[in-house]
């Protein structure tokens, strides 16, 4: 796998999408057109960040190899000992956020006014709402590692908090248009969080929020179960084996609108205008040459038909053309449906001796005298004898 080895949530999801974006992205680093709406929420969690950083106590973290075990005393005598932390005003939160906006990838000036107004909005009515209920934050843009049952994981978590009824909330700030319970419920961000969560933190995790901004909505859903995480752990294991394979192929689907490397994938180049010509002239020709294969294949059992048919009626198995003779030859195949004595090859613990079903297995079993004579009746009686006749030509030109 390349240095870029473990997975991001992020990272995770461009690959389910189209391996060779994830390529594009992540190993040739090639850089996508800025969006607005992705420098808007940029800059208001890095506005939140700051606002809610003085808050931080932070909890106890399991040991990492080079780190000893802290516990939650320790970090409290922490806190105390700093100076009493003061939540800035309203008025600097909002000279922060105008020190930190930028006009990056909005298309008009009127939709980066409009977005800025709605920072300046969803923030102040942010600092109310924190005012009247401050949350109890053990950690905000924490980054954390883990490795889950092998696969290398990382993650930017926007903000944990203490729990009041005990363990730790995991939350992830929105500001999406919509956003709903469903969304909180399905989101594989939240999962891999909770995974990162439970590998650094002591401390169970005891709920996981997608915090709707532009509505001050948390919606919040229990800790995933094991069932589920195992889930997303298969199909990160899948993304991960991917990856270590370099299968980069494209995927293409509706994602497609909204990726920046069209120009240069596969799926979307143009041809050249130097082998247009060419390349035409080839598809035409292989077009053509299907059209006829179809036809011709259509044509060829039609007549074997016809043949087989002449050849039963009058009992022969070799009729001569001008210039050559078909032969009729026949084909058997035996096929056993073993699936009504799947629970007595079980109890006798021979289901082993069929790996795969094939018939040659079947008889094997039916031919050796040291199995159940009456195992083998009801195996032989499942077997069922399918003929297929066809025709070979004797004595065409070439053959000599
Ligand atoms: S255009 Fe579609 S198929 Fe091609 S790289 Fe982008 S997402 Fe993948």
């Amino acid at each position: 796998m390349p240095s870029t080895s473990a997975l991001s949530y992020s990272s995770y999801r461009t690959y389910l999408e189209c391996p060779l974006r994830w390529k594009f992205l992540y190993i040739d680093r090639l850089p996508e057109t800025p969006h607005g709406y992705f420098t808007f929420g940029r800059v208001v969690h890095s506005v939140l960040e700051e606002l809610l950083r003085p808050l931080v106590v932070p909890s106890a973290r399991r040991a990492g190899e080079s780190d000893s075990q802290r516990t939650l005393d320790d970090w409290q005598s922490r806190a105390r000992a700093a100076a009493a932390p003061a939540l800035m005003s309203r008025e600097q939160m909002l000279s922060q956020y105008d020190r930190s906006w930028t006009g990056e990838g909005y298309t008009t000036p009127e939709e980066e006014a409009r977005y800025r107004t709605l920072g300046r909005d969803l923030l102040t009515r942010y600092y109310d709402r924190l005012v009247r209920e401050p949350p109890q934050p053990v950690a905000i843009e924490q980054h954390l590692e883990a490795r889950w049952d092998g696969i290398p994981i990382h993650g930017y978590i926007d903000r944990i908090d203490r729990n009041p009824t005990g363990g730790l909330e995991i939350l992830d700030y929105k500001t999406s248009r919509e956003l709903t319970a469903g969304d909180a419920k399905e989101s594989d961000q939240l999962s891999i969080y909770q995974v990162l969560v439970e590998s650094n933190y002591s401390e169970p995790v005891g709920g996981l929020t997608l915090y709707h901004l532009r509505s001050l909505t948390p919606l919040r859903v229990p800790p995933r179960d094991r069932s589920s995480l195992t889930t997303l752990y298969d199909r990160m294991g899948t993304v991960s084996d991917g990856l270590r394979a370099e299968a980069y192929e494209p995927t293409p689907g509706r994602h497609c609108s909204r990726c920046d490397f069209r120009s240069i994938c596969p799926e979307f180049r143009t041809v050249p205008v130097s082998d247009e010509t060419r390349l035409r002239d080839l598809v035409d020709r292989f077009d053509r040459l299907r059209n006829e294969e179809a036809r011709v294949g259509t044509e060829l059992r039609d007549t074997a038909e016809e043949l087989h048919h002449a050849a039963e009626e009058l009992g022969i198995h070799r009729l001569p053309g001008s210039r050559s003779v078909a032969v009729r030859r026949r084909e058997e195949a035996w096929q056993y449906s073993l699936e009504g004595v799947r629970p007595e090859l079980d109890r006798l613990g021979l289901t082993s001796r069929l790996p795969t079903g094939r018939p040659e297995e079947v008889r094997r079993l039916v031919r050796d005298p040291s199995v159940d004579p009456e195992l083998r009746r009801k195996l032989a009686e499942t077997g069922a004898r399918r003929v297929k006749w066809y025709w070979e030509l004797e004595g065409t030109a070439g053959d000599g």
